[in-house]
């Protein structure tokens, strides 16, 4: 007898050997339809996979986000079995799955978009006919002489430790493969081939040059149709793009991953930092600066020099190596050692906009997303074991406050002790337990990643969600044991004893160069008035309004109201649409009547306009609006 437990509860008995598909059919044909794998005592395997003893199964089905990954495989196999097709001496090497897709790197002559229409079209040919993949477990003998002609998987093969091996076949085509996949090749419904790059074989570039193509797969061709409207409304809020239009950065070869701010950007750059200022002063922080670059010795006291000397520029002075710093907080600790403290001090929270450099691949730079230097709002807090959990708190407070005056969402993520770690056990329940208990205190629900912590301490990771609903890692608080300790810091406890401080290290925008680019596309350009880098452009109808016009830039700059006036010998119409394509919240006209009157005519980027309001509402509105920091524009209804 076999019995299988489902996980409701329920029984099922069985008499002899069955399949997934069958077990799934005895409890329904409609339910079996919709069955893509099962787990098996916790395994995910295929359908078609006898279960000869009693087992715990669980039923995969289409709603299941494991399930769009197994079929987002299975949709590789397809897209390779289609490439084989139509280029025979094509050679394959992996295709796994990525976040929303998967990908083929495949050796073969270099191709571009204009190749994907008869590649999908081989697709759907594969998906119509619903060929059955079917598993086989062959000696790795057996498996070396079928790839004898496959040098990517015979080197595959030879790496693999497994006296057996498995292949998966559907139709004419067989991959090398563990599996699992979809019942047959009729669920990769919706699918898109998505762009094609270069990539080199094991990634190093001594091999040879791979195309790898990119592809997504969905159950529901209305749920790719949303992915791909996704897709297009991400391009079209691609800030690298927007940032040009709008003149607020660039990138030159001559300084590759690091980023030129022009005027305008600056704007927006100095707002952040007067905001983030604002908010610590008023949240009890100090400011410091140190050194962009120190010495070797300092480094190898804070273990960079051992551990991250590869991703450091460095350089040799007067015979003494130096690094320029991939981190601020070297030179917080020596600052924070510099004198005795009393435990009357602390908390103590000491923040630093610190310019930091840290080498990337060429490959990875993205934009203002991945450079090689950039700014961090850095703070480190020193802190009593007690006052841990109120620090913490008032941490993820100040995180709250700042994004949300940026109307953006988060949520919180701890992560404990990982397996490699540094300090005790009882400090690394105490640090954890003070995390926990200010997130509870916090109240709204985190996820725990269960030892994925640094090795010197616990960490809460902070995520916001942006217009897109895209989520990025932005903020972090981490604990840290192990430099309070390299650098002998202490602090004297009411009975004069010394004794270690806690120390966190947290950001909130991370690296500004990175934040900016994230509200670049959050907003897609158009910014709240009071970051704008112009709040509000002047066209007069007329030249002889020219001089009322100044007066009134005049009056507005006085108030620190951002302004610009388009004289150019454009008509209205024309001045208009370059204002809103340069995304200016506020475009003011005036004519005649508006000097007659002392008012203007306000026309909104949203294409709301008033006229006739009075000059001076006008400046006084705008200048509250601003020092709100606002971030719907609901001036002037
Ligand atoms: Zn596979
Ligand atoms: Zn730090």
């Amino acid at each position: 007898m076999i019995e299988i437990t489902l996980p409701d509860g329920n029984h099922k008995t069985f008499e002899s050997p069955l399949t997934g598909l069958q077990i799934a059919e005895n409890i329904s044909p409609d339910f079996a339809r919709n069955c893509v794998a099962m787990k098996v005592n916790e395994q995910v395997v295929d359908l078609t996979t006898s279960v000869s003893s009693s087992a715990a199964i669980k039923f995969i089905t289409t709603k299941d986000p494991e399930a769009t990954e197994i079929m987002r495989h299975s949709a590789a196999h397809v897209m390779a079995q289609a490439v084989l097709n139509l280029y025979p001496d094509a050679k394959l090497t992996i295709g796994p799955t990525v976040e929303n897709g998967y990908y083929y790197d495949i050796d073969m002559e270099p191709i571009s978009n204009d190749d994907f229409p008869k590649i999908e079209a081989e697709m759907k040919k594969i998906v119509k006919a619903k060929l059955p993949f079917r598993r086989k477990v062959i000696s790795k003998i057996d498996a070396e002489n079928f790839f004898k002609d496959e040098p990517y998987k015979l080197e595959l093969i030879s790496e693999l430790s497994d006296v057996e091996i498995s292949l998966y076949e559907q139709g004419n085509f067989t991959d090398l493969c563990r599996g699992p996949h979809v019942p047959h090749t009729g669920f990769v419904k919706a699918f898109k081939l998505l762009k094609v790059s270069g990539a080199y074989w094991r990634a190093d570039q001594k091999n040879a040059q791979l195309q790898r193509i990119y592809g997504t797969a969905y159950f529901d061709k209305k749920e790719l149709k949303a992915y791909l409207t996704f897709l297009e409304e991400a391009k079209k809020r691609n800030h690298r793009k927007i940032g040009m239009a709008l003149d607020l950065y660039s990138f030159h070869e001559e300084a590759p991953g690091m980023a030129f701010f022009h005027p305008k950007g600056m704007v927006i750059w100095n707002e952040l930092l007067d905001y983030w200022r604002y908010e610590h002063r008023k949240a009890g922080y100090v400011e410091t600066k140190t050194p962009i670059m120190l010495n070797r010795s300092l480094w190898e006291r804070s273990g960079h020099w051992d551990n991250y000397r590869e991703n450091m520029y460095v350089s040799t002075i007067d015979d003494v190596d130096y690094s320029i710093k991939p981190m601020n907080c070297p030179g917080g600790m020596l600052l924070f050692g510099m004198k005795p403290h009393s435990y009357r001090e602390l908390p103590l929270r000491v923040g630093e906009i610190g310019l930091v450099h840290r080498h990337e691949l060429s490959g990875v730079l993205n934009g203002l997303f991945r450079v090689r230097a950039f700014h961090q709002d850095d703070a480190h807090i020193f802190m009593t074991e007690d006052q841990i959990c109120d620090e913490i708190l008032g941490v993820i407070r100040l995180v709250e406050k700042v994004y949300s005056t940026f109307g953006l969402t988060f949520h919180l993520e701890l992560s404990t002790k990982p397996e490699k770690s540094i300090g005790s056990e009882e400090d690394w329940n105490k640090t954890t337990k003070g995390l926990q208990e200010a997130l509870e205190k916090y109240g709204t629900p985190y996820r725990i990643n269960e030892g994925d912590g640094a090795f010197y301490g616990p960490k809460i990771d902070i995520h916001i969600k942006d217009a897109l609903k895209r989520t990025w890692q932005c903020g972090t608080i981490q604990l840290d044991m192990s430099l309070p300790e390299r650098f002998d810091l202490t602090y004297i406890e009411p009975n004069n004893e010394r004794k270690r401080p806690i120390m966190i290290h947290r950001v909130i925008y991370g690296s500004i160069e990175r934040f900016l680019g994230i509200l670049v596309e959050h907003y897609a350009g158009k910014f709240p008035l009071w970051l704008a880098p112009v709040q509000v452009i002047l066209m007069s109808l007329n030249d002889d309004l020219i001089p009322f016009t100044k007066e009134i830039q005049d009056q507005l700059e006085r108030k620190n109201i951002r302004t610009e006036i388009d004289g150019r010998s454009e008509n209205l119409k024309k001045k208009v649409r370059d204002a809103q394509l340069n995304q200016i919240p506020l475009i003011v006209t005036l004519g005649n009547k508006e000097k007659e009157n002392n008012t203007v005519s306000v026309r909104r980027l949203d294409g709301h306009v008033s006229y006739g309001v009075p000059l001076d509402h006008f400046i006084e509105a705008v200048g509250l609006h601003i020092a709100q920091r606002k971030l719907e524009m609901d001036l002037f209804q």
